[in-house]
């Protein structure tokens, strides 16, 4: 198996990677401190630069502006930028946009795509993914209150979501919602597009997450659809392919996920073994690094970083070479697996700080507080185990 990474990536992970610590990193402070909002004007000239750089959008489809990079360079991307939580948003890549460009680009109609997919890959507008409900779980997405009634040649649509990231601010809202009651439970519900102004959307409040109710981009929305009506015209893909199109979704955005994961662990490990090798803990002037118990927590996230790396790797080439499909069981293992390492290494990393790894004076406060949630979105731990479990079982039932 050939690991090499060919020149022209070498040079757009270098390039990316300068830009992130010289321009990106610096931000950190202010960013951890002051409303996001407060913050667009800056990074919008940070936006600018990237493009400049012809570095935007690169896993967005050339036609529409961006690079066109496939899953496997496009995961190398995402493993660099996420070395900082402004990484995805600056380059133009970040999600829900990332996996909503992806269906538009899909699915969407001519008309679609010239008034949203255009604009969104362009960095004009953001958008939302709206499939998660207050009162039922989200594991099971099946099991959904909110309706898209016909009416006319509009949709009239009624329920109760939350945790629709970054609705602050979006221009609109692509919506799970059921058209075809009477159907099997998976071909029951459709996307349809709403835009944000369209009156009957409401969005209620950005839920305070780990202390922080966040804004615009950095937000999760809580959003009431009370006779919130659109055209027809406004479905997204065949009617009842709701969750078809939502599986697709998730493949090549679990690489994304877990990538940007792996570049958190890179970045928090670095800050972890230089306070190991600078931190005085005897007169003798020893430091943390001599001590056998952090040298061990080292080595072993090298391990864990290094295994989750070449799992997600494999899972992305899969996918590019073997479809979505043939890949489900590595796409269910990384989400799990990644997802945890990230937590143990973040948390070491913590650990190693001590009370400064508290404070908000580094980003690893950050990451623990916002990464926790990784254990969760796309699919809890537990439903990933259980599929994977059952998969791998059924080839030993009656040996
Ligand atoms: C930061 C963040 C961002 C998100 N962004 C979005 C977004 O943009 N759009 C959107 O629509 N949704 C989003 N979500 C919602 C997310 O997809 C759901 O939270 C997730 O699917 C879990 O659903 P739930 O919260 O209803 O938990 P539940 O379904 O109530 O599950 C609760 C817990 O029960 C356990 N559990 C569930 N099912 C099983 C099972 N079968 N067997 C064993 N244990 C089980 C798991 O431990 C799980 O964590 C986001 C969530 C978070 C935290």
């Amino acid at each position: 198996m050939d690991f090499t990474v060919h020149e022209k990536m070498q040079a757009v992970i270098g390039m990316m990677a300068e830009f992130i610590e010289k321009e990106l990193i610096p931000l950190e402070p202010e960013f951890l401190t002051k409303d996001f909002k407060a913050m667009l004007p800056e990074l919008a000239e940070k936006r600018r630069m990237v493009k400049q750089m012809e570095l935007w959008a690169p896993n967005h489809p050339k036609e529409f502006g961006g690079m066109g990079l496939d899953l496997m360079d496009h995961a190398l991307v995402s493993e660099v930028l996420g070395r900082s939580p402004l990484g995805h948003y600056i380059f133009g890549c970040q999600a829900p946009d990332a996996g909503n460009i992806e269906i538009l680009h899909k699915y969407g109609t001519e008309k679609q795509q010239k008034k949203y997919l255009k604009p969104l890959v362009d960095g004009d507008i953001r958008s939302c993914f709206s499939m998660t409900e207050v009162e039922l779980p989200g594991s099971n997405p099946v099991m959904m209150d909110t309706t898209a009634a016909k009416d006319g040649n509009d949709y009239v649509i009624n329920g109760q979501k939350w945790y629709s990231s970054s609705a602050d601010g979006s221009a609109f809202a692509i919506v799970m919602a059921v058209t075809n009651p009477e159907a099997a439970p998976h071909l029951r519900a459709s996307m349809i597009i709403v835009p944000t102004d369209t009156p009957g959307f409401n969005l209620v409040r950005n839920i305070s997450v780990m202390g922080h109710a966040g804004s615009d981009y950095f937000s999760h929305g809580e959003i009431l659809y009370q006779s919130c009506r659109v055209p027809q015209e406004n479905l997204l893909g065949p009617e009842g392919f709701g969750f078809v199109i939502a599986q697709e979704r998730l493949g090549p955005g679990r690489i994304h996920h877990c990538m940007r994961w792996i570049g958190i662990c890179h970045r928090v490990f670095d800050l972890m073994c230089a306070r190991a090798s600078q931190r005085i803990i005897s007169p003798d002037r020893k430091t943390l690094s001599t001590q056998q118990i952090i040298q061990s927590w080292i080595a072993e996230s090298a391990a864990d970083i290094q295994a989750a790396r070449l799992m997600t790797l494999h899972a992305a080439w899969k996918i590019e070479n073997l479809g979505v499909k043939e890949a489900r069981e590595d796409i269910a293992l990384i989400k799990f697996f990644v997802a945890n390492v990230m937590q143990n290494v973040i948390d070491r990393a913590l650990q190693v700080h001590g009370g400064l790894g508290m404070t908000d004076d580094t980003i690893i406060s950050f990451f623990y507080r916002h990464e926790r949630a990784a254990r969760i979105y796309d699919g809890p731990d537990e439903v990933h185990k259980m599929s994977v479990a059952r998969r791998i079982l059924k080839g030993y039932s009656g040996r």
